[in-house]
């Protein structure tokens, strides 16, 4: 059943790059007015891009998303929205700088999920996901979430402080339920996020869902229906975790371009960048091209339906895109492993070609 307070669904989302460039285009009146409004959580989410699907997935560049509104704005009027945009950067290279905290990420989330002393933290995790929580407009989230596969930036706040801070469940159960829902899910974005409302990311900082906000950012209508459980966010008190070791960075060393161009070459197409006739690739000559579908990955991390179709539908756009760029048919792999996808993307030569590569 359609709730009232959300009037998207997952396929109103680009998942394509013309439909991403349309939607960008569509977005660019709102984008004025972007700073005054976009904290307010309103039903159609029109006060915000909705791009974060397409962003994520690479079917349109931040570059293009901070330069279209400068086509009709001055830069200060649409400060705030570049800002934005480029905050996901930002996270991105603090996390490829320390790939450590997204592997201790996974190796806590793995202990939750199958230490049976955990089995208490795991039910009240389940019913709250499930919206079955005291307080109403956390499970009207919660629904919103599991049916579109999108939150409002200001609700994902207000879930994440109530999941840590008021229910005291751990933030990378609630971080995994975001991570397998959102089709912007992202493991930079998602983390460092989470880690942000839990305090571990600033430390001594934390983000508080109060009721006082809820009330200023949400249409009266709306927390009129959802209002049962409101006066649990009236004086909400920081749980404090215990800080990290400030991490360590690491710095990836990465090949040569120029080696690129030597002997045959194929070109591997996944879901972290669809748009690779944009990408440092452009100018290679390839002999094959092998789209994956990463749906080990998915069944991992449990995906449902409808970010499956998302990401089939995107994939698909990217590999067609590629193949009118580079002129040779793009392969769509989905029943197999990566590798195994790559080792038998072509049997004329590329094979070995394929092997060696890998085994390097
Ligand atoms: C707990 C939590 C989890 C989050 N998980 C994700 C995630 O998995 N993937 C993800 O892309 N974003 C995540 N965000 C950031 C933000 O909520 C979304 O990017 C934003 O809501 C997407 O909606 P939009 O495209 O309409 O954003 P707009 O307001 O239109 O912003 C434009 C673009 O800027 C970027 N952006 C905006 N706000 C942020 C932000 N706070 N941090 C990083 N980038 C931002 C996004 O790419 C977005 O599409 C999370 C935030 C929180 C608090």
């Amino acid at each position: 059943m359609q709730d009232e307070l959300f009037t998207h669904q997952a396929s109103s989302f680009a998942a394509t790059r013309k439909d991403a460039l349309a939607q960008l285009d569509a977005f660019i009146p709102f984008a004025g007015r972007y700073a005054r409004d976009r904290n307010h959580v309103i039903p159609s989410h029109t006060n915000v891009s909705k791009l974060s699907p397409a962003i994520r997935h690479r079917l349109i560049l931040e570059s293009e998303c901070a330069a279209a509104p400068l086509r009709r704005y001055a830069a200060s009027t649409v400060e705030k929205f570049t800002q934005e945009v480029y905050w996901r950067r930002y996270w991105k290279s603090w996390l490829s700088l320390r790939p450590q905290i997204w592997t201790q990420y996974l190796n806590e989330l793995t202990a939750l999920q199958n230490d049976p002393a955990q089995e208490t933290i795991r039910s009240r995790a389940a019913r709250c996901e499930g919206g079955e929580s005291p307080i109403a407009i956390m499970n009207h989230f919660a629904r919103e979430l599991v049916e579109t596969g999108y939150l409002h930036n200001h609700a994902r706040m207000w879930f994440a402080g109530w999941w840590i801070h008021i229910e005291r469940l751990p933030w990378q159960l609630g971080a995994d339920f975001f991570l397998r829902h959102l089709l912007d899910g992202d493991p930079a974005s998602n983390t460092l996020s989470w880690r942000w409302v839990a305090g571990l990311q600033t430390p001594g900082k934390t983000y508080l869902p109060r009721r006082s906000n809820l009330e200023k950012y949400l249409p009266p209508d709306v927390l009129k229906t959802h209002h049962e459980g409101l006066e649990i966010l009236e004086h909400p008190q920081a749980l404090i975790l215990p800080a990290d070791e400030r991490p360590a960075i690491t710095r990836p060393s990465l090949p040569p371009t120029a080696s690129l161009h030597a002997g045959k070459i194929g070109i591997w197409i996944h879901e972290e960048d669809l748009l690779i006739e944009q990408s440092p690739l452009r100018s290679l000559n390839p002999k094959s091209i092998i789209a994956t579908r990463d749906t080990a990955t998915w069944k991992r991390f449990r995906y449902p339906k409808v970010k499956i179709t998302w990401l089939q539908t995107a994939i698909d756009d990217g590999a067609k895109r590629a193949s009118n760029a580079f002129g040779i048919e793009a392969k769509v792999s989905g029943d197999a492993s990566i590798a195994e996808a790559l080792l038998r993307c072509d049997t004329k030569g590329l094979h070995r070609n394929w092997r060696s590569r890998m085994v390097d």
